[in-house]
């Protein structure tokens, strides 16, 4: 059985992640998205409800589980039995941090490969970010986001503002 690991933030979970989702699921047998709890950046979902969207978004792909992980990745992927890390390049500016991460990873755990898929073109602008920015200053995120979030988004922006 082959378990692709993709961690990252999903603060929250945009078209551009969706689309890396559902491609890599194709590709191998399980994937695990897995949500990073010791980001620097201060989120603006917490992990459960993180958790919740992207199982929202992603119920209709049977093999995809949704998870969280603190510490290594290269020990969250052992506890899944998993040694191959997908990770989703939008330019040449995401290129170097992950080139870099999957040199130590792969020193880490010498098992592990690191699949680079690149971004659909259509989303290659697309950060969960830039999401926050448009919502947040009243901006329309209809194409940028799941249908079934997009109220979710704006109700924790205007929640946060009180
Ligand atoms: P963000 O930069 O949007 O906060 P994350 O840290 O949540 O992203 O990213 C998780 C994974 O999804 C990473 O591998 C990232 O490169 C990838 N990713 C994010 N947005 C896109 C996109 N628009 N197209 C392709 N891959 C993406």
């Amino acid at each position: 059985m082959k378990i692709a690991v993709l961690p990252g933030s999903f603060d929250p979970v945009t078209l551009g992640h969706l689309d890396i989702i559902r491609r890599s699921s194709a590709i191998f047998d399980r994937v695990c998205v897995a949500i990073l709890e010791n980001s620097s950046k201060s989120p603006l979902f917490s992990v459960e409800e993180r958790k919740e969207l992207l199982t929202r978004v992603t119920a209709d792909i049977p093999n995809v589980e949704i998870d969280s992980f603190s510490g290594m990745l290269v020990d969250f992927l052992k506890m899944k039995d998993a040694h191959v890390i997908v990770k989703g390049l939008r330019a040449v500016s995401d290129f170097e941090y992950e080139f870099q991460m999957a040199l130590i990873n792969k020193k880490l755990s010498p098992s592990v490969e690191t699949f680079f898929m690149t971004t659909n073109s259509a989303y290659s602008y697309l950060s969960s970010s830039i999401v926050k920015e448009v919502a947040s200053l009243g901006g329309d995120i209809t194409g940028l986001v799941s249908e079934n979030i997009i109220s979710d988004i704006y109700e924790k922006i205007k929640n946060k503002n009180k």
